[in-house]
């Protein structure tokens, strides 16, 4: 048996995958990566992937960095974890200075946790207990969230409770907290039935409506800002995310932003917040943050939050949340070098997505494509059975899954949401990496598109 053959039956015997159906996965070739090179996988039979959607939407700089390996390399010669629980340790501690002092609007605490899910939670449970603890009884009321259809903010119970997507999120409803629900934005699919030529926008009106008949009960409103990702890259109206702000101060409600997909970078700039203008009072990062290396993720509070947890200990007022890995030294030496690169790099960012627009735009006229949605470097190109009437393909025939699959045998590495096809480039993708993506995928929907 080759070393390749004895990881997959390892892999089938013993592995229970995220996100994945197993009685397809083995079918569908799942890569054996063994290495990684730049913004390429290569795989236990030695060949080498372009990685199009940065190892889901983290790898920011490509593998290997050198910078990034050598931060890390260093940061384990002198200790890779000491416990952040009522202590600190080096490297996290710049990181945060470091990230307050390039965050949008007036952020000035940093709460470490490990992955995006854990952000989002961290976020929610602050704006909750903050309000429960002002000691103001009319305050205390503000107990609910406003969250989006389609929302996605993670796995865990709590990112569930906020989460709208039917497929992942339904069977959970009975389990979960009832959050207040804007429709999505979704101009493709409206929620309201509307087309986007003479919609007027109905859907930032309802979005008005809603926050402003809940006013008084709202702890925090929470979106991703500019594309909702894992729903399919729905990408926003121009000022949907800044009229929700709005909506949300005017009822006097937190705002906390999830840019753990579209932060840093991701965007064209390096928070979607600054994009379009948005000021939130929590942020959430995680999946670029260390440049994709390790899990470490930050959510961000205002000095007004941070001191509604002030008090004598006994009063009890401290936030009780921590994972034992918070401040992760490791992480956080991998997330400062991640820190410089994306400095160096948002100059010229621009550049790439030029020609990544440009070459998003021309999917359009292929004709199993029904929609192209763009943000920054974020796209979701959705294919359909029929253009005219938008009907989806059936879900048996996993029309996604079987358009990256002939990108993979191409030599280029994707990961679709459903029957969306996502590419989602490292930052430091090169022009002609980007021309190859787009080549393969364009002869992988002609291929598949109308099969
Ligand atoms: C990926 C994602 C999360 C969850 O992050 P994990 O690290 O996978 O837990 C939360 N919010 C958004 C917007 C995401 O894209």
């Amino acid at each position: 048996m080759t070393d390749a053959a004895r990881l997959h039956a390892l892999d089938r015997a013993h592995v229970w995958h995220p996100f994945t159906p197993h009685a397809v996965y083995a079918d569908e070739h799942p890569l054996m990566v063994v290495a990684a090179e730049g913004h390429w996988l290569i795989d236990a039979e030695g060949r080498r992937y372009l990685d199009g959607v940065a190892s889901l939407w983290c790898s920011a700089f490509g593998h290997r960095h050198p910078r990034i390996d050598r931060a890390i390399i260093d940061q384990l010669g002198r200790v890779a974890h000491a416990t952040f629980l009522g202590n600190a340790s080096a490297p996290a501690v710049e990181l945060a200075a470091r990230l307050v002092a390039v965050a949008p609007g007036a952020l000035t605490r940093v709460f470490f946790s490990d992955n995006g899910s854990t952000a989002t939670e961290v976020a929610l449970k602050i704006a909750y207990q903050y309000w429960q603890q002002t000691g103001r009884p009319a305050d205390a009321r503000r107990t609910r969230f406003v969250t989006l259809g389609e929302a996605y903010h993670g796995d865990t119970i709590g990112a569930v409770s906020m989460g709208g997507i039917e497929l992942f999120h339904e069977v959970y409803r009975p389990l979960v907290f009832d959050t207040i629900r804007l429709p999505s934005p979704h101009c493709y699919r409206c929620p309201l039935q509307l087309e986007r030529a003479s919609c007027g926008e109905a859907c930032i009106a309802a979005a008005e409506r809603i926050i402003a008949e809940h006013g008084d009960e709202i702890a925090a409103v929470v979106i991703e800002p500019g594309v909702q990702g894992a729903a399919g890259m729905i990408t926003q109206p121009a000022d949907y995310a800044r009229r929700v702000q709005d909506a949300a101060r005017r009822a006097g409600a937190l705002v906390i932003c999830d840019e753990v997909a579209v932060g840093w970078g991701r965007s064209g700039v390096r928070f979607a917040s600054d994009l379009l203008g948005l000021t939130p009072d929590l942020l959430c990062l995680a999946k670029g943050l260390t440049g994709g290396y390790l899990p470490l993720a930050a959510t961000l509070a205002t000095e007004r939050l941070f001191e509604g947890f002030l008090g004598r200990p006994e009063e009890g007022r401290t936030f009780f949340h921590g994972h034992t890995y918070t401040g992760n030294a490791l992480g956080a030496a991998a997330a400062l070098a991640s820190a410089d690169l994306l400095d160096e790099l948002l100059p010229t960012l621009r550049v790439t997505l030029e020609h990544f627009a440009a070459r998003a735009e021309q999917l359009r006229d292929l004709a199993p494509v029904g929609d192209v949605r763009r943000f920054g470097l974020a796209l979701g190109v959705e294919i359909v059975a029929d253009r005219r009437t938008r009907a989806p393909h059936p879900a048996a025939k996993r029309i996604g899954m079987r358009i990256a699959t002939a990108c993979k045998r191409r030599g280029v590495f994707l990961r679709p949401l459903g029957d969306t096809v996502v590419v989602m480039p490292p930052l430091t993708i090169t022009r002609d990496e980007l021309d190859l993506l787009f080549d393969v995928l364009t002869d992988a929907i002609g291929e598949c598109g109308d099969a």
